[in-house]
């Protein structure tokens, strides 16, 4: 008899918040994650100098689910934190999401917010459907904020024009004719107070939860270890790429710790849509609120190659997924959530949401052992 009801292999939020569903529902689960860390990408640690940093990119939590804001505050207290970004554009510095303050200071302009809006209504172009992440930025902001705010930094962060990405990338920023200079919009916008890790470690603190880091899922697979497996690694691995590999794009993290710098930019992330060869540089203290001498930042170099971070949302890739989808749902003794799982370009709270949802699922479901 296997020792466990459930494999769940990827500790990230999809494996780390089903494995504890499925704990308080009285299954023995068994966590594995080839990483020696629980968080997966959301994961955060000390830099060498103290500084409280996300190694694989930076990460604020905002959600709308209420459902998932109180799951996820049984594991950690919150900072309030809205976060801010300003783009540099023609040597100005410029909020994101393009807003009132954006149109006056690029075009020397003193629009109040019916102004701005009608501003906005004149230079939209109609298109006739929004398919690609170009219908979606023309309908929304007209050609020339397009060309300053959207196509550069799309082709550096995806190696592809915006006509060739599905209309829900661009769609993730919204336009606004008021002050409103928050990235999010969202209802709940925190930061876990003591950061992400403590928050995974306390979701891994259950009697019922066997954590085995530095294990890959290839390692342990056919061993018949549980009866049922949750699969949150890449879905094209799972099946050997036998239909061929899903692209992700990839990015090269560069951090700099800044010694004798209390404050290295007024928000907590600038974007360089046409300069530069990174797409951004964040600094971690605006998230995380964190005092003392010396700031830590870090800059985003897209790639096509290394850790699958984003899957890459256009049509060809979607038809793929689905091909690889069709399989997934023939494993009938694996469930298959998350990013990277189920090829979507999923926030945080999404993945907590699928996941908390699955697990929900898998309760009232019986295993061969419960
Ligand atoms: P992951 O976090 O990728 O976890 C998967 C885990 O599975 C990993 O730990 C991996 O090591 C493990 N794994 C994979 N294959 C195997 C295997 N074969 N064997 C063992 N283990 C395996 N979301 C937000 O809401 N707000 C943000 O600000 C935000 N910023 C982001 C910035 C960047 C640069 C990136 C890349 C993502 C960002 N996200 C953000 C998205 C967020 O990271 C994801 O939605 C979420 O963390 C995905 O959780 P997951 O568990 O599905 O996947
Ligand atoms: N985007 C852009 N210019 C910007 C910021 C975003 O063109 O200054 C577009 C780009 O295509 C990007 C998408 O909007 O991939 C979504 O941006 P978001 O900040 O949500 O990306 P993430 O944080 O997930 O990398």
């Amino acid at each position: 008899m296997p020792d466990f009801d459930h494999l769940i292999a990827g500790a990230g939020f999809a494996g780390a918040v089903c494995a504890r569903q499925l704990a308080e529902g009285g299954r023995r689960v068994l966590l594995i994650d080839r990483r020696s860390l629980p968080g997966g990408n959301a994961a955060d640690v000390l830099d060498a100098h103290g500084v409280r940093i996300h190694p694989h990119g930076p990460h604020i939590f905002h959600t709308n689910s209420e459902r998932v804001f109180r799951y996820l505050s049984r594991f950690t207290d919150w900072r309030f934190y809205e976060h801010r970004v300003l783009c540099e554009v023609g040597g100005q510095l410029l909020p994101l999401p393009i807003n009132r303050l954006t149109l006056n200071r690029l075009y020397g302009l003193d629009l109040d917010e019916a102004q701005a809006e009608a501003h906005l209504a004149r230079v939209r172009l109609p298109r006739p459907a929004l398919r690609s992440s170009e219908d979606v930025v023309l309908a929304s902001v007209g050609h020339d904020l397009c060309e300053r705010f959207f196509r550069g930094y799309t082709q550096k962060q995806w190696g592809l024009d915006l006509s060739e990405l599905s209309a829900g990338v661009a769609a993730r920023i919204p336009t606004r004719s008021n002050d409103d200079d928050r990235y999010f919009s969202d209802r709940w916008q925190f930061m876990p107070a003591a950061g992400y890790s403590a928050l995974f470690d306390r979701l891994l603190d259950h009697p019922g939860i066997d954590w085995r880091p530095g294990t890959a899922y290839e390692s342990v697979r056919g061993l018949g270890l549980a009866p049922h497996t949750v699969y949150t690694g890449p879905v094209d691995a799972y099946f050997g790429h036998c239909l061929g590999a899903l692209p992700y794009r990839s990015i090269r993290f560069e951090h700099e710790h800044l010694p004798d710098i209390a404050r290295f930019q007024a928000t907590g992330t600038v974007n360089y849509p046409n300069t530069r060869a990174y797409t951004r540089i964040t600094e971690f203290r605006h998230l995380t609120g964190q005092t003392g001498a010396g700031t830590s930042i870090v800059r985003e170099f897209p790639q096509a190659q290394g850790e699958p971070y984003y899957p890459i949302p256009r049509a060809e890739n979607e038809a793929l997924y689905q091909r690889y989808a069709a399989l997934a749902a023939a494993e009938h003794s694996v469930s298959f959530v998350g990013r990277l799982a189920q090829y979507r370009y999923y926030n945080m709270d999404q993945v907590v949401a699928a996941a908390l949802k699955l697990g929900d699922t898998l309760l009232r479901q019986t295993t061969a052992q419960s």
